[in-house]
């Protein structure tokens, strides 16, 4: 519950201009501009030192920005187009002036993470163009941020998780109350405090309340430090939840994965080949779209859908195309067989069964020209379900199978906001003082996902936040 200042049970007390809870891509976004716009700012990081950097730290950190044609590689992208992705991949719910806020402020915000010193990779292929990361992933986004935060002055603290935000008589946030090495302190913000402290997926209590009894057990990709501490503060002060509590964002894994913080252990490379369940039999259509706009929902449906684990199976034809290896990370080498009898063996399928599914895919295949860049409408006819496009037959041995199942990256329920990532309360007024940006943001992802989409969030909304409060402690 929300404290007064002042309250007893503090063993020191700290005052920042700007308070900043978390230290992810959000978080540190916000620090480094509020600390550019002059502001004395803290950033607040649970995790230790070897440990910060929350989700950020475990991702490539790949960004959808919009650009023109040939500047950063593919074809040109505008901001309209971007809006229109995301808008469509969240079945129309999210917020549109959210949405715009961000798909207007991408690519400066890009050019701000260069001036920085973030360089970036070559564009990625069959993604239609519109993504690069940093070449040196999240983990060293999160390093660079943090020195040139340290090299403004700012200052952090490690082991310092926020428990309870501290509201004065006004109902104007004003803080927030800490554990930390020095015991429990109350550290103050002039201008603002930005909750920018993730998602509540390593919290399995609130998975199980929010998503459902089978989330329990899954795979969490990330870090274990975004445990709802910011979503339950805010909300008990008052803070309007808002956007999709109930789903979350997922990514195709290696079923072999570490249960916990496994990083990057996806397959983004299905649509070369085709999904089995335990049964092997076919139940989803690889094709259906970019795998940027499948991946997410793909993965949940094999957790909630398709018995928790499936395969995903691929030939020669696929496997020794150059774009392959780039595409799929396996946290151990694939099952090999020369023959589909023989691959149906290793998996522990009957089969029949499976000669039966590849049999009947390879014979559902139209012709047309394969072309990953495009939805190239090769496809089947007359089985289902369909595979829509980068139909090819399976039918160069030796095959290839992964064991693949979904898992957990970060949740959508966030708070409800304004474009200045200010925290609305459930009467639908500012909460004078409390921001939010990242994960910790409600009703920008819907149902599924626009891949490269929320480290570019965080970073713009984290950029916006960091102005408006340090505009604020000057006034
Ligand atoms: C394996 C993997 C790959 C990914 N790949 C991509 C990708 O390529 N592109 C993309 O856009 N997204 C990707 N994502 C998702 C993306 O990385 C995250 O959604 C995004 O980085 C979240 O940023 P954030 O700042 O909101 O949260 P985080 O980066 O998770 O930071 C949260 C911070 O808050 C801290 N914290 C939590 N609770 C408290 C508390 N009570 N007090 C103080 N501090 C607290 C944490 O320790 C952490 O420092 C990936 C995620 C994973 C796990």
């Amino acid at each position: 519950m929300p404290i007064p200042p002042g309250s007893p049970g503090a063993s020191a007390r700290y005052t920042f201009d700007v308070v900043v809870v978390g230290g992810g891509i959000a978080g540190l976004s916000t620090a480094v501009s509020a600390r550019q716009a002059g502001a004395q700012v803290v950033l607040l990081e649970k995790a230790s030192s070897s440990a910060r950097g929350g989700n950020t730290r475990f991702a490539d950190a790949q960004m959808r920005f919009p650009h023109e044609a040939d500047e950063y590689g593919g074809r040109t992208y505008t901001a309209d187009e971007m809006y229109s992705d995301l808008m469509r991949i969240s079945r129309g719910r999210a917020n549109p002036d959210l949405i715009r806020t961000l798909c207007e402020n991408a690519r400066a915000t890009v050019e701000w993470l260069t001036g920085l010193g973030v360089e970036w990779e070559p564009g990625y292929p069959h993604t239609a163009g519109y993504r690069r990361s940093p070449k040196s992933g999240g983990e060293g986004l999160v390093d660079l941020l943090h020195r040139r935060f340290e090299g403004l002055g700012g200052t952090v603290s490690y082991e310092t998780g926020a428990v309870d935000l501290i509201v004065d008589e006004t109902r104007r946030i004003c803080g927030v109350r800490c554990h930390s090495p020095e015991g429990v302190v109350d550290i103050e913000a002039r201008g603002g405090l930005i909750l920018a402290s993730g998602g509540f997926q390593a919290n399995v209590e609130m998975r199980v309340r929010y998503l459902g009894r089978f989330a329990d057990s899954l795979i969490l990709r990330g870090s274990r430090y975004n445990t709802g501490e910011g979503l339950n503060m805010a909300i008990a002060a008052g803070a309007a939840p808002a956007g999709q509590w109930g789903d979350y964002h997922s990514a195709v894994l290696d079923a072999r994965s570490p249960r916990i913080e496994c990083g990057v252990t996806a397959l983004y490379n299905y649509q070369m080949g085709i999904f089995v369940d335990q049964e092997g039999r076919r139940f989803l259509d690889e094709g259906e779209d970019f795998r940027d706009h499948t991946y997410v929902k793909f993965s949940k449906f094999i957790v909630e859908q398709a018995g928790g684990e499936a395969w995903c199976l691929f030939d020669q034809k696929a496997y020794q195309r150059e774009e392959f290896a780039r595409a799929w990370r396996p946290v151990g080498p694939p099952l090999e067989a020369n023959s589909l009898k023989q691959m149906a063996q290793q998996m522990g399928m009957p089969p029949e069964n499976l000669l039966e599914t590849v049999g009947n895919f390879n014979a559902a295949i139209q012709p047309g020209e394969y072309d990953l860049d495009r939805l190239d409408g090769k496809r089947t006819v007359g089985i289902t379900p369909a595979k829509s496009n980068w139909a090819l037959p399976l039918d160069s041995p030796p095959y290839i199978a992964v064991p693949v199942t979904g898992g957990i990256t970060f949740t959508f329920g966030g708070l409800k906001c304004d474009t200045s990532a200010r925290v609305i309360d459930t009467r639908g007024q500012l909460m004078e003082g409390l921001y939010a940006a990242g994960e910790t943001m409600g009703e920008l992802f819907y149902y599924n996902y626009p891949g490269a989409s929320s480290v570019i969030r965080g970073a713009v909304f984290g950029r916006i936040a960091g102005r408006a409060a340090a505009t604020a402690s000057h006034v």
